[in-house]
């Protein structure tokens, strides 16, 4: 079931109904041509990644930009996306079901949709299945490059799979995804500027090792947010999968940045339905509670941020803990208490499973309402 939308096309700021996730156009627009431009300077290709919006408009415009398609982590994400047109996905994980991978084929029928692999029952699960089908399916192999999580490291057992794929008449080998995800929010920049030029060390040793066995690799991809510039100038990675880049978070606007970051897009809106003190307290110390908690912001990557905009004064406010359905504000000394009904708008700790909770992303430009896109694969966990 899909909640009602929150907004309507040129509603002004005050008639969103919140809690509600809210994007602005303007900056949005600036991250989106950014990024672009970055990889056509690096000479790499862009694909970005879906997990952070799973929303198809996003990925129309991010295609339209330049990008040669999209990733995404789960197969019912790739469905969803396929029934609203985009046509090339990379799926950055393995598939070991056939339930899975026969959802694979069939979106196979519609779109250019590859998996990963890293072990070889599943190349043979996979070959198995496509065959019986009668599609041939592009298949990648996820390359550990230090991350430690999937993936096979450079080695024989690498080569036997990489070949496994090549002889089977129903499967393609569409290269290497070699992507380390902890190195994108490692804070300093040399310390991670140096995990990624450990993976690139890595993801060249695969590649020098198919080159060896005379195996073709058209494409090697990895590389986040926090890490692109590494991969996309190292010479080794042909195609980088920033995803975060398009909003940020309070978590990435953390990390040291060898130049200006990217800028937050992302935000939820949330509105104060209680506040501390006798009715005519206007100052703190206080409190206010605003109607987003832990079911309308992810909190794995620390408490939201209170964002310059709006009306509002935020000096000497902060969001200092969360229940189910509320968030606590607390009022330092002197600072205005916000009243009933003001917005507040909040910059997600983590930008993917915030937008995850909802249905709808607001978008706005300056002051009022565009458009209202739907979510596509929200909740596509399968
Ligand atoms: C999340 C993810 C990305 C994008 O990372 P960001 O930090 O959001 O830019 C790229 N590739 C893979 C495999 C991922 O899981």
């Amino acid at each position: 079931m899909t909640q009602p939308q929150p907004a309507r096309a040129g509603d002004p700021l005050d008639q969103i109904d919140t809690p509600a996730l809210i994007l602005d156009l303007d900056v949005f627009d600036a991250n989106l041509q950014r990024m672009a431009e970055t990889a056509r300077r690096l000479g790499v290709a862009l694909r970005p990644h879906a997990k952070s919006h799973k929303c198809a408009e996003i990925a129309r415009r991010q295609i339209a930009a330049g990008a040669v398609g999209v990733c995404v982590q789960k197969v019912s994400e790739a469905e969803a996306l396929v029934a609203e047109g985009i046509g090339d996905i990379l799926i950055c994980n393995e598939l070991v079901t056939a339930r899975k991978i026969e959802a694979l084929i069939r979106v196979n029928r519609h779109a250019r949709v590859t998996a990963c692999v890293d072990d070889p029952a599943m190349v043979e699960l996979h070959a198995r299945l496509a065959a019986e089908a009668g599609v041939v399916l592009p298949l990648m192999i996820e390359v550990d490059v230090g991350h430690g999580r999937c993936g096979i490291a450079p080695g024989p057992a690498f080569v036997d799979l990489a070949r496994r794929i090549a002889a089977a008449p129903a499967l393609t080998f569409a290269g290497l995804h070699a992507y380390h995800g902890r190195a994108q929010h490692i804070r300093g920049v040399a310390e991670r500027q140096a995990t990624s030029r450990g993976a690139v060390a890595r993801a060249a040793e695969a590649r020098d090792l198919l080159a060896a066995a005379g195996i073709a690799c058209p494409v090697i991809s990895g590389a986040g947010t926090g890490s692109f510039e590494v991969e996309g100038a190292s010479g080794v990675y042909t195609e980088i999968q920033p995803g975060s880049y398009v909003f940020m978070d309070a978590d990435y606007q953390r990390n040291e940045w060898a130049e200006p970051p990217f800028r937050q897009s992302l935000f939820v809106l949330a509105g104060v339905m209680s506040r501390s003190g006798p009715g005519a307290a206007t100052v703190g110390p206080g409190h206010a509670v605003v109607d987003a908690g832990l079911k309308a912001l992810a909190f794995d990557s620390g408490l939201p941020e209170i964002a310059r905009r709006g009306a509002v004064p935020i000096d000497g406010l902060a969001y200092t803990g969360a229940s189910d359905e509320h968030g606590t504000i607390k009022v330092a000394e002197g600072a205005a208490i916000p009243r009933l009904g003001d917005l507040l708008w909040l910059t997600p700790g983590h930008c993917d499973p915030t937008v995850n909770l909802y249905d709808w992303i607001v978008t706005v430009r300056g002051d009022v309402v565009s458009e209202v896109w739907p979510v596509t694969a929200r909740g596509c966990l399968g």
